[in-house]
């Protein structure tokens, strides 16, 4: 090792989801929207003013800000926005988890949450899932530096019950508590609703899942004005420009067309519910989804099984060769097609391999 690898921040990179670069796959690996952004999101690309992109951005991203505080009935100073909320929940581990308590946060989750710990040099404690896959609201009613929760969790895609979220909130009045929905619009209550009670919860949301907009980055974060100042602070000192103009005034059409947005998630909402019923009659194991995934494990075939043989099939899941998981495939929700696809290529393999 040379000498200046010492003094080298040294990190486990969190590793994302295959991104292949092929059109004839059938792609439910990372929980993507199969269907395409509000018509008005095109439109700001058709129209776009090429000449403008020789200034900066606007550092505050307004519109944006102001189209999410009118959408969601909060004042501006309640909303900050990143560069998907990949950027805001980072931005807000380093913002507000400076504590020599350990952050708490469920030992199946979100993979990134103890990335980010490590790289930011954060105290943090795994509380272990129920065998359900259930958060055990006990476990965080103690102290600690910080907690994160994502609602609905993934990749096990199980929910909790806002009323019992709330506990862990109220029981946590001295630190941060951030919930996660990266998920949420697809059936669970979104935390927002307890925004006016609470000045210690962030909640955060991404246009990536539920906006079909994964491929601009935008996620944003809804807390009282304090929380708020305290991540735009941060942000300064680190990037002012974190979204660019044309991704600022893409979101900005995102938000506007409420009717695409409903249309496009009862799609979705429909095709899961249909899949499920197809999984369940080939004997798929999982709990209900309030997603755009199933996290399902079958009795009898291994899960790296089936996800080699999808793969060669072409239709890409998700598998973790994690303990406690590794008998699970994550599968996102396609289109009607996408999935039938799915089924039938399932019903035909074990129907050969049982
Ligand atoms: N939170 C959870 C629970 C997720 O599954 C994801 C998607 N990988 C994210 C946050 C990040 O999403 P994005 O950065 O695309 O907004």
């Amino acid at each position: 090792m040379a000498a200046w690898e010492e003094n080298v921040r040294k990190v486990v990179p969190y590793t994302p989801g295959e991104q292949p670069n092929r059109s004839d796959i059938i792609k439910l690996n990372t929980n993507e929207n199969p269907y395409p952004p509000a018509p008005g999101v095109a439109e700001i690309l058709r129209e776009m003013d090429v000449q403008g992109l020789r200034k900066y951005p606007d550092p505050t991203a307004d519109d944006l800000v102001s189209a999410l505080a009118e959408y969601h009935g909060l004042q501006k100073e309640q909303v900050f926005v990143g560069v998907g909320s990949d950027d805001v929940l980072a931005m807000s581990f380093l913002t507000f988890f400076n504590s020599q308590k350990p952050v708490l946060f469920p030992d199946i989750t979100y993979s990134f949450y103890d990335v980010w710990a490590e790289l930011f040099r954060i105290p943090y404690q795994c509380q272990p899932l129920d065998e359900k896959f259930q958060i055990r609201t006990e476990d965080y009613l103690k102290d600690c530096g910080g907690i994160v929760i994502a609602n609905p969790n993934a990749p096990t895609g199980t929910w909790k019950e806002l009323a019992e979220l709330e506990q862990i909130i109220a029981g946590n009045p001295e630190v941060i508590v951030i919930i996660d929905e990266a998920y949420i619009d697809f059936g669970g209550k979104s935390a927002f609703s307890l925004l006016p009670k609470y000045d210690n919860l962030l909640v955060v949301q991404t246009f990536s899942k539920s906006r079909s907009l994964a491929g601009m980055r935008i996620g944003y974060a809804l807390g009282n004005q304090k929380l708020i100042k305290y991540l735009n602070d941060a942000k300064y000192s680190f990037n002012s420009y974190t979204m660019d103009t044309v991704t600022i005034a893409m979101g900005v059409e995102a938000v506007k067309d409420k009717v695409y947005f409903r249309q496009t998630l009862q799609k979705v909402i429909n095709t899961r519910e249909w899949t499920q019923k197809q999984l369940k009659k080939l004997g798929f194991v999982f709990q209900d989804s309030q997603s755009n995934f199933i996290f399902a494990s079958h009795p009898n075939i291994a899960a790296r099984d089936l996800f080699e043989a999808l793969k060669a099939e072409g239709i890409y899941v998700r598998y973790f060769a994690k303990p406690r998981i590794d008998n699970y495939l994550r599968i996102s929700i396609g289109t009607d097609q996408e999935m039938k696809a799915l089924i039938s290529f399932l019903e035909q393999y074990l129907g050969e391999n049982l």
